[in-house]
């Protein structure tokens, strides 16, 4: 059964399809994706080597040396730090609103699980948020897209069961950390496990961010 590949086989690879090992040429020149990965197996078997798993190399050998390339998904680095969506080497460019869409929808499976910081704590961090510059709405209308307004409110809806209904007094509703990408009033709420997207964003934060301190 033919195997999905993250390299792009559309377009040849800088260079032309070839493969390298520890800096040595294997194959100089091949037609293609698949020709390439038949030819570094004719390699090996005229050579007398172990056929090993030739695509998986030639993959790893582009993924590596040319990630704009590989459309490979980057894996979470650690439990409950959300994955970066990668495509061809470059993370994915999203509007605010898709931002935050997708951090709160990485975290509707923990609906009830999620822990929740005290009130006077939460408070502080939203005023924090408000004070910031990295404050940045998301859920403005645009203008000739019914669509969009319920795209937003299934959003707010889902970030209303995030938090539990919990508002602060500051309310940042409807606003987002541009660095993050979580909405604000929801992440004021949230105990560290539910936070660990932070961890993508590490060096990014200004000075006067809560974040920092976790
Ligand atoms: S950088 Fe920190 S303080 Fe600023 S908006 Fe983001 S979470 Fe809030």
């Amino acid at each position: 059964m033919k195997r999905t590949t993250p390299v792009m086989t559309g377009v040849v690879m800088p260079g032309g399809w070839h493969y390298k090992e520890n800096g040595k040429m294997i194959v100089e020149e091949a037609e293609s994706f698949t020709d390439l990965i038949a030819k570094l197996a004719h390699y090996r078997a005229t050579n007398s080597m172990p056929l090993g798993d030739p695509q998986a190399d030639v993959e790893n050998y582009i993924c590596t040396n040319f990630p704009n390339m590989c459309g490979r998904i980057a894996q979470p680095p650690e439990e409950g730090v959300d994955p970066i969506e990668l495509s061809y080497g470059q993370p994915v460019k999203k509007t605010p609103r898709e931002r935050v869409m997708q951090w709160a929808a990485n975290r509707m499976q923990k609906v009830g699980v999620v822990e929740f910081v005290p009130m006077d704590e939460a408070e502080r961090r939203a005023l924090m948020c408000a004070a910031c510059p990295m404050k940045r709405q998301w859920n403005e209308p645009i203008e000739g897209c019914p669509g969009c307004q319920a795209y937003v409110e299934e959003i707010e809806v889902m970030l209303f069961k995030l938090r539990a209904g919990k508002h602060t007094i500051i309310m940042n509703d409807g606003h987002m950390c541009d660095v993050a990408g979580h909405d604000l009033e929801a992440a004021s709420w949230m105990e560290e496990p539910a936070l660990r997207h932070r961890r993508n964003y590490e060096g990014k934060f200004p000075e006067i961010c809560w974040l920092k301190e976790l």
